[in-house]
């Protein structure tokens, strides 16, 4: 009797995961059950072993159960699932671990990010979820933290500070994997003035194993490596602005996948920085290596090989949309391939032992290059599409054919599914750009594009706005096998099952599930929410369930362009939300109370038109971003036109001493003057007016 006791108190103590290691999740396929990596598998898939809920029953999938996260920014992580343990991560970087069978939560963890960091977070103040590692989970925070806490409790074991030049805006959004026993870290940060780097840590200390930069550095000093001895040579360095300065770019801050048995690491990095190539590297180049797949030797952090999908990007062409392993068939041969659909539109399968280019073509509408030549692996471009002397408008838009949000790959089907989007972006240099330090520093006039955007408004004639859909791609034919309009552009991520289910959700709040074979939707719920993470399975006590975050946000959340024609303001001011479903699952997917301040009469205009004027330059050129074109916003950052009257006399509170810190606005006094803030608000006041005067009925692009 005491024996047994003895063994039951021992498995009570030891802390959900502590018996997950590398060797666990390269066999994740032994433990089908549980969701012990961000993609499911070193591989990242994203595909469900389980059958419990399949094309058959799915009509019965319900709510077993939800938990209110209280948070009304982008909801965008996968929960983990070990030992019967969930672990999702919030806005603001916060840990929550609750009971996957029940829902009760067992601890939290807030890492109190400074809300001033809400400034230099580009793509809203987001966190793509924890790596479990022997009973501890780790956790990137938004202010660039790395922090291993103990899985039983929250409580931390360390914490390490990833960011190494604090005079430049970084962050960390991205999930931390763990391979041969380190913690991998990348970074955001190229909309700024970030240098990417990638961070292994000994997951035990925390001491810094190994760091590898994305860009090069400083030519008057021997690089870190020889790769960017290498990579420098596509730069050049004697323009007016050195990029090494402004930081480069090429951030990695989102995927991650590992082979164990080449002990490869693949991560893709980001954009150059600016965006504009003629100011980081007048004389052209390639600008290795941004907009790639990097294969690095995990135990020693050098470079395997690289694919460049975007050469000399100058469009925030970012390769950071997931990388995906399998083994396919092709030609008779059995390939060893990553799978990766950038934001630039096409579809790559390359030999990921070599990173020789298989195949590549567009997945969805592409004008910036005709298509990639097979023996170089290089994009064939259209010269039309830079923008160095005359406005160019180039497919795919800036929020990519497919951003972070992730694919999923059904072995059973051969299909990968792809949150996909058609949408298209206008760039126009910005003729004098001047270097600001951790602000944004993109060498693109967006108010002269917003300008002509409000004239294609004027004549009636407004850009078409950008749509989403889900398709189902065969990554050995490069041909579609089926697709689905989705809910608004900017969607959620995908999962898929042996069950022979694909499940994903719209930014309109719809959750569906659609046969993997032919997308037929057989399945479909309204959580009243607009949705952008991917779902996951899990099976507790014999149960499978499907989890869901829902919580709209993220690069087209924050300002989504107000378009009086669709309902979308009922769901994207959300209130996020965890979902589990199981077959039979009965609860009622509450209403969401009413939202929003009703709009009040603004004060009386009184600047002039040169005020106004400057006003909209200095908006577009610096609030846009988070606010929206012309002030306006359906997206989780408030509309401006629509604020309680007091807002109006606090501009220089708010704007130069950041009275507004707390909650992600951040003071602006080290780019703006008062002078400045006086105009920026006049010239909402003036977008104030005539949204409450009725006259302002704007279509247009979703952001
Ligand atoms: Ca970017």
């Amino acid at each position: 009797m005491l024996g047994a006791a003895l063994v039951v108190g021992i498995s009570r103590a030891a802390p959900p995961g502590a018996d997950v290691d590398g060797g666990a999740i390269a066999h994740a396929d032994a433990r089908p059950g549980e969701w012990l990596s961000h993609g499911r598998t070193y591989s990242e898939q994203r595909f469900s072993p389980l059958t419990q809920i399949n094309t058959s029953n799915v009509k019965d999938l319900g709510v077993a159960w939800e938990y209110r996260t209280y948070s009304v920014r982008g909801l965008e992580a996968t929960p983990i699932v070990a030992n019967g343990t969930m672990f999702i991560t919030l806005p603001w970087s916060k840990v929550i671990a609750l009971d996957a069978k029940s829902g009760r939560e067992l601890w939290t963890y807030d890492p109190h990010v400074p809300g001033a960091m809400g400034r230099y977070a580009c793509c809203d103040v987001v966190n793509r979820g924890v790596a479990i590692w022997r009973g501890a989970l780790f956790v990137g925070t938004l202010d660039g933290r790395l922090i291993k806490l103990d899985a039983a409790t929250g409580k931390p074991f360390w914490t390490v500070d990833t960011i190494e030049n604090k005079n430049h805006a970084y962050t960390i959004t991205g999930a931390p994997r763990v391979v041969d026993g380190l913690v991998v870290i990348g970074n955001g940060g190229a909309e700024y003035d970030a240098r990417g780097y990638v961070t292994a840590y000994d997951a035990t200390s925390g001491k810094l194993a190994w760091r590898f930069y994305v860009v090069p550095g400083d030519p008057s000093k021997p690089q870190e490596n020889p790769a960017l001895s290498a990579a420098l040579k596509t730069w050049d360095t004697g323009g007016k602005y050195k990029f090494w300065t402004i930081g480069g770019g090429g951030a990695p801050w989102n995927s991650m996948a590992f082979d164990p048995a080449l002990d490869l690491l693949y991560f893709g990095t980001g954009n150059g920085n600016p965006w504009n190539r003629d100011i980081r590297s007048p004389k052209g180049g390639d600008n290795l290596y941004l907009s790639s797949v990097l294969a690095i030797h995990a135990k020693t952090g050098q470079l395997a090989w690289y694919y460049q999908t975007t050469p000399g990007d100058t469009w925030d062409f970012d390769s950071t949309a997931d990388v995906v392993l399998a083994d396919l068939n092709i030609g008779g041969q059995l390939r060893h391939v990553l799978m990766h659909a950038p934001k630039n539109g096409f579809f790559y399968v390359l030999d990921r032992a070599t990173g020789k280019l298989i195949s590549a073509q567009k997945f969805g509408i592409v004008t910036w290059a005709k298509g990639i030549d097979p023996k170089t692996g290089k994009p064939i471009e259209n010269p039309d599409a830079r923008y160095s002397s005359k406005m160019a408008v180039v497919y795919p838009q800036t929020v990519g054919a497919h951003n972070w949000q992730p694919m999923s790959f059904d072995p059973q089907t051969g299909l990968v599914y792809i949150p996909a989007m058609d949408g298209s972006a206008i760039f126009i240099a910005e003729k004098n750009f001047r270097y600001r330090p951790k602000a944004w520093n993109l060498g693109v006039d967006f108010a002269g594009l917003s300008q002509v955007v409000l004239d294609l408004i004027k004549k009636g004639t407004p850009p078409p706005p950008a749509v989403g859909y889900i398709k189902a791609w065969n990554p050995v034919s490069q041909k579609e096998a089926w697709q689905v309009p989705m809910g608004g552009s900017w969607n959620s991520g995908l999962l898929s099952t042996a069950g022979g289910l694909v499940f994903g959700g719209d930014a309109y709040g719809m959750f569906n599930a659609y046969e993997a074979k032919t997308g037929a939707k057989i399945w479909s719920i309204d959580l009243k929410t607009g949705i952008l993470a991917p779902a996951m399975s899990y099976m507790v006590g014999g149960q499978q369930y499907v989890a869901l975050l829902a919580g709209w946000g993220g690069a087209g959340g924050l300002a989504a362009f107000r378009d009086p024609k669709t309902a979308l303001s009922k769901y994207q001011t959300n209130q996020g939300r965890l979902f589990v479903f199981k077959l039979g699952g009965r609860k009622q997917v509450a209403a969401l109370s009413p939202e929003g301040v009703p709009p009040s009469e603004p004060p009386p205009e009184t600047a002039d038109a040169t005020t106004i004027q400057k006003g909209f330059l200095l908006y577009h050129h610096t609030c846009l971003v988070c606010h929206g074109f012309f002030a306006q916003s359906e997206g989780e950052v408030p509309d401006l036109r629509l604020v309680p009257t007091d807002i109006w006399g606090q501009y220089g509170n708010i704007v130069l001493d950041g009275a507004l810190a707390d909650g992600g606005m951040a003071s602006f006094r080290d780019i703006l003057s008062k002078d400045d803030v006086t105009a920026i608000r006049a010239y909402v006041l003036q977008q104030a007016h005539l949204a409450w005067a009725g006259q302002h009925k704007p279509p247009g692009p979703k952001h």
